[in-house]
């Protein structure tokens, strides 16, 4: 089949999706982006996405809109503190020399995910994302083709589906058996607002980047998101229905807050503080995995990326990050195909190499990152998570 008569789906509009069709279409070749959610801002998106220059960044450099997120992005304090339960500092982020995270690394640019959709979505061509469809199935077809079947019970045929449909993608179980898995660790999240008016002893003890402090089995995270608001997530170990199996409703936050500082009784009353004065209410986030590594043999006229294909846990991880590169990897193997006329079969065996090998290390080391941090360890022994480095070794 002449490569221009391909029909090219992208399943889902996070980042990964959205930024595949978007250097898709600007090297000519037509993508359709079909998405779940009725409409750009159905679902309210959280979070600051602090993008590296080898990841991220590369990929809206790909995408031409390079000046246009500089011009919404600003410095991410970058800068890590690990405390211990007391407060004390307990050592710096082992990274490599001048990476993110590390204490005096430079700023990365962050962007907040509803900026970042929107900028991708301004970006492409009228019409391409069909709001309100839901994936519900594919059925092949022959040739690598395959019939996608929608929940508005609409059935359209694709020479190429790429699954960028998130955790639960439903183009996935076409590839592979994998799900995803409960991680052990579950974080509940809570926040804070107007903090350097409203809470200036939160805002201090985050400063302008990431706060972290580890005991046994439980953690706290606390980082600033966006000017003035700080995210704060209790990380710890227990069941994955931890609110059911305590017996808490979670939109009583008055029962869920007193159920958390039992929990972390003993901490550091500053540190505590961040569960107990905290603006909203509680969200709970079991952590979630794909088997590492996870690949899946080659199908013609199938493929996934982002979270779809690696799903992994958040503490050392970028998930955002790694969704916009493959993204841009897959769309310029697949473009590179389309200009010379070539099988864009061999492109997506390409990216998928690349992508396999890629997603393996990261969701190693997110793997590992998570088990080394909420070990249980004895109080005389030094802590041996394996992304710090003790103070005595710096
Ligand atoms: C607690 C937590 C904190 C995190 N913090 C960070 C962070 O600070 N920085 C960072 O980089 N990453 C972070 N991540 C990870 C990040 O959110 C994801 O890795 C990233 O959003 C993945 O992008 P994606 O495009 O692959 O998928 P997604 O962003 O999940 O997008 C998938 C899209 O597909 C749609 N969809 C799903 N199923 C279907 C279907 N069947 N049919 C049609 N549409 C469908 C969904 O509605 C969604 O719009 C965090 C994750 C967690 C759990």
């Amino acid at each position: 089949m002449p490569a221009t008569t391909l029909r090219i789906a992208i399943i889902g509009a996070g980042p990964g999706g959205l930024v595949c069709a978007r250097v898709l279409q600007r090297h000519g070749v037509p993508a359709e982006v079909f998405e779940q959610e009725a409409r750009a801002a159905a679902r309210p998106w959280h979070g600051t996405l602090a993008l590296r220059p080898e990841s991220g960044q590369a990929a809206l450099r790909a995408a031409g809109l390079e000046r246009e997120f500089r011009a919404l992005a600003r410095p991410e304090g970058q800068e890590t503190r690990l405390l211990d339960r007391t407060s004390a500092a307990l050592a710096r982020p082992a990274a490599e020399p001048g990476a993110a995270g590390t204490a005096g690394a430079p700023a990365l640019p962050g962007i907040g995910r509803p900026e970042l959709r929107r900028l991708l979505l301004d970006s492409l061509a009228p019409g391409t994302v069909h709001w309100g469809r839901y994936l519900r199935t594919l059925h092949p077809r022959g040739a690598g083709r395959h019939e996608a079947e929608f929940d508005d019970g609409r059935g359209e045929t694709f020479d190429l589906v790429v699954g960028a449909d998130g955790a639960w993608s439903r183009v996935r179980p076409m590839l592979s058996d994998a799900t995803p898995h409960y991680s052990g660790v579950t974080f509940v999240e809570t926040g804070f607002e107007d903090v350097d008016a409203r809470h200036p002893e939160i805002a201090r003890l985050v400063g302008h980047g990431r706060v972290m402090a580890f005991s046994g089995t439980e953690g706290l995270i606390a980082r600033r998101d966006g000017r003035d608001r700080i995210r704060v997530q209790a990380a710890f170990r227990g069941s994955e229905d931890w609110a059911r199996a305590a017996g808490l409703d979670l939109a009583d936050t008055a029962a869920v807050r007193a159920a958390l500082l039992g929990r972390f009784a003993g901490w550091d009353p500053r540190l505590l503080a961040l569960l107990r004065d905290s603006d909203s209410g509680f969200t709970h986030r079991p952590l979630l995995a794909l088997p590492v590594p996870h690949t899946w043999p080659h199908t013609p006229g199938l493929t996934l990326l982002g979270d779809a294909a690696h799903l992994m846990t958040p503490l050392a991880a970028s998930g955002a990050d790694l969704a916009l590169l493959d993204g841009c990897e897959l769309a310029r193997h697949l473009a590179e195909a389309h200009t010379w006329q070539s099988d864009p079969d061999q492109g997506v065996r390409a990216y998928e190499a690349a992508l396999f090998a890629r997603s393996a290390a990261a969701a190693a080391s997110a793997a590992r990152a998570l088990e080394d941090a909420l070990a249980p360890e004895p109080a005389h022994r030094p802590p041996r998570h394996r992304f710090i480095r003790p103070l005595h070794r710096r």
